[in-house]
């Protein structure tokens, strides 16, 4: 077996994801020496899958799309963010043999937001769109940046109904579903759905995005995402998607693996050049 340490993202689908590019780039910034790949895996092959990687020398795993609830399920210790969320996006394998959990979607987000593209949360009148794991690790590190009010709309209303259940202890928080949105406003729209990844969209009213707002597909693609056209069309002052989260949740994860934190910027600029 290859004495290299070796990491990997599982997801369905998974061929356009960036992670081995991203962790790539990283290793080669900070000068480790790690392998990072992709793995197709369905969600009914995910713990026999999750369980051979780590039994085969695996040292750390990222989950995506649709995974992260099971990757929660799975691990044996969990961060307090992560037991949060009650979604992992991170895996990483402990000293003692047991699988850590955490969420680094959040704070990636939150770091791409307000560090990255200067949009502030602080009082703001935020919609997220989507209830699924991505959702869940963004709520909690959206809330601590004080927004006026979070409203979650999602096609299958009771799942945004349970996350306001388990989040709104931390701040104004409500559910409800598309066709409900017509006559609200917002300063920030997430779209947290995995709509974009289809090339649909979510029902979205022409008033819903306030003057000055802004729009964040969590989706990335190497063009416009569907999203990101919607909010160019709709005025954003800013619409982008979701590259920089990606980047910075990347980040994170590299720092719990590696102890190393790669300095993101210049990855974020590069990426952005390989895509035109
Ligand atoms: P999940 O599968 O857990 O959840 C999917 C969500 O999308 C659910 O709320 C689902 O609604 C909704 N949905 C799916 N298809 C449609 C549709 N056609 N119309 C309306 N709603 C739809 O996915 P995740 O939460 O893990 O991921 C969501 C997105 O976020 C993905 O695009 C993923 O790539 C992206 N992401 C990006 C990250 C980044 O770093 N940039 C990090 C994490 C996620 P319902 O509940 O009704 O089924």
């Amino acid at each position: 077996m290859s004495s290299i340490d070796r990491y990997a993202v599982f997801g369905q689908p998974i061929s356009h994801s960036k992670s081995p590019r991203i962790h790539q780039l990283f290793a080669e910034q900070t000068g480790q020496c790690l392998h990072y790949s992709a793995l197709e895996v369905p969600a009914e092959q995910f713990t026999d899958a999750v369980t051979s990687f780590f039994a085969n020398g695996g040292k750390g795993l990222n989950c995506t799309v649709p995974l992260k609830e099971l990757a929660w399920a799975y691990a044996g210790l969990k961060t307090e963010r992560a037991q949060r969320a009650k979604a992992v996006n991170t895996l990483a394998l402990q000293e003692d043999g047991s699988i850590l959990g955490d969420n680094t979607d959040g704070i990636g987000l939150v770091t791409d937001l307000i560090g990255n593209h200067a949009i502030n949360l602080s009082g703001r009148r935020i919609l997220i769109l989507g209830a699924g794991g991505a959702s869940r690790g963004i709520i909690s590190p959206l809330l601590a940046e004080a927004p006026e009010s979070i409203v979650i709309a999602n096609r299958t209303i009771a799942k945004a109904q349970q996350l306001v259940g388990e989040f709104s202890e931390q701040g104004k928080l409500s559910a409800c579903g598309f066709n409900e949105l017509n006559t609200q406003s917002f300063d920030l729209i997430i779209n947290a759905t995995s709509s974009s990844l289809t090339d649909d969209l979510p029902p979205l009213a022409k008033d819903l995005l306030a003057n000055q707002g802004s729009c964040y597909d969590l989706a990335y693609s190497n063009k416009a995402t569907v999203f990101v056209r919607w909010g160019l069309e709709h005025n954003a002052l800013k619409s982008v998607d979701g590259l920089g989260m990606l980047v910075e949740q990347a980040a994170e994860a590299f720092y719990i693996w590696r102890g190393v934190r790669p300095i993101t910027a210049p990855i974020i600029d590069l990426l952005n050049t390989e895509r035109h």
